[in-house]
Order: structure tokens, then C-alpha cells, then sequence
């Protein structure tokens, strides 16, 4: 892939502020790509986990926070326990989300439907509850029917239950509240570095 990089773009820059932001030097990778060999969702991805590592590198901080590829990372932590460079790539991707939330920029894929539908959950019932969750996600993207057909078999096999059950809400309602005040004050500290 040949990449063009104006004079006016700070190489260093964009691997600082990562850095600062998630604890790993970017510089650190050589391109060996045994991240995206073992990655097992590279197949969804548009740029492949050593291309993201590569463009952070090179200060491409549009490219990467407007990829599909951070929005389609499991965390698996297969990419940085292979890394030979010590480069935590699971935590790059991590880190490069938090920065396009924090830049409101559209994840491109509906994992936001589902981490909506999951907080929703848990700030309610204090834990998962399986057919609530589905169920708000199917209406949050407009697929109403999706996974639909499995939830027979899955009752029957006493996976899900239609009944919630309650755990400690109270406690973990106050930590889903600290935990978007730090959001809100990380979000404002990247405002400001900007
Ligand atoms: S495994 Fe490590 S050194 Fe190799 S391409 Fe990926 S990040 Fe770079
Ligand atoms: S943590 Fe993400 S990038 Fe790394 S191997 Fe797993 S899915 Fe791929």
C-alpha cells in the first residue's frame, strides 16, 4: 500500500499522545505482522492490525480512528501476546476507540447498539439479562428479528432465562455513575490537549 505523508505532519506527535493515552510505544513495532497473522477477526477488518499499528506510527490519526478495524476488535489479546516488540496492540485498539468516542466520531459498525443494550442491562438488573439484551438490541439497529429463532432452543437447553434476576444494583448503579464521570473528565482533558 503506498501512503503519502505531507511535510506538514508531525510523525511523533500522534505516537505521544497514544502513548500517553494507553501506555505503549507504537515506535517499538518493526511491521513483522505476526499480530494480524493470529488475529481472528482481521477477515472483518479494513486495515489489518499492523497496518493500524503503522498508521499510528506515521500520525495517521484520521484514518485509524475512522476505521472499521477498532470497532471490530474482540480483545482477544492474541495480537500483543505474540507481538516480539512488546506492543500491546489490544490495548491500541481500546485506546483508539476511547479517542473516537471521545471525538464523537461514528463507530462504524453496531457494536455501540450492543454496549448500549449491555449498560442499559446491567444498570438495571445489576447484571446480565440475556433475552432484555437481545431485545434492545435488535431494536436499537432496526433488525428486529435477529438471533430470533435461536431463543427456542436456548430455553429449552436452560441457557437463557426469561425471568431477570437482580444483583447489587444499587453498588453497581454508583459505579456505572463514577464511571462516566471519568468519561466525561477524560474526554475534557483530551478536549483541552487538543
Ligand atoms: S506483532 Fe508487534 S512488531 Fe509485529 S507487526 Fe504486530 S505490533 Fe508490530
Ligand atoms: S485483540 Fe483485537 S486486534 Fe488483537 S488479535 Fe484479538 S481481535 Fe485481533
Amino acid at each position: 500500500m503506498l501512503i503519502k505523508i505531507g511535510r506538514e505532519v508531525n510523525l511523533l506527535a500522534f505516537s505521544k499522545k497514544l502513548e500517553k493515552e494507553t501506555g505503549t510505544d507504537v515506535r517499538k513495532c518493526y511491521q513483522c505482522g505476526k499480530c494480524t497473522a493470529g488475529c481472528p477477526m482481521n477477515f472483518e477488518m479494513d486495515v489489518s492490525p499492523s497496518q493500524v499499528i503503522r498508521f499510528c506510527q506515521l500520525g495517521m490519526e484520521e484514518k485509524v480512528l475512522n476505521s472499521r478495524t477498532i470497532w471490530y476488535c474482540i480483545f482477544c489479546d492474541t495480537c500483543s501476546t505474540r507481538c516480539p516488540q512488546g506492543v500491546d496492540i489490544k490495548g491500541v485498539m481500546d485506546g483508539l476507540r476511547r479517542m473516537a468516542v471521545a471525538r464523537n466520531i461514528k463507530p462504524k459498525s453496531n457494536v455501540r447498539f450492543l454496549e448500549k443494550a449491555f449498560q442499559s442491562i446491567i444498570y438495571l438488573f445489576g447484571r446480565v439479562y440475556e433475552p432484555g439484551m437481545v431485545g434492545m438490541y435488535n431494536l436499537r439497529s432496526g433488525n428486529f428479528l435477529h438471533d430470533v429463532g435461536y431463543f427456542p432452543l436456548m430455553l429449552r437447553k436452560r441457557k437463557i432465562s426469561l425471568k431477570p434476576h437482580f444483583k447489587r444494583t444499587r453498588e453497581v448503579r454508583q459505579v456505572m455513575k463514577r464511571a462516566q464521570k471519568m468519561k466525561l473528565r477524560k474526554a475534557k482533558e483530551l478536549e483541552e490537549a487538543k
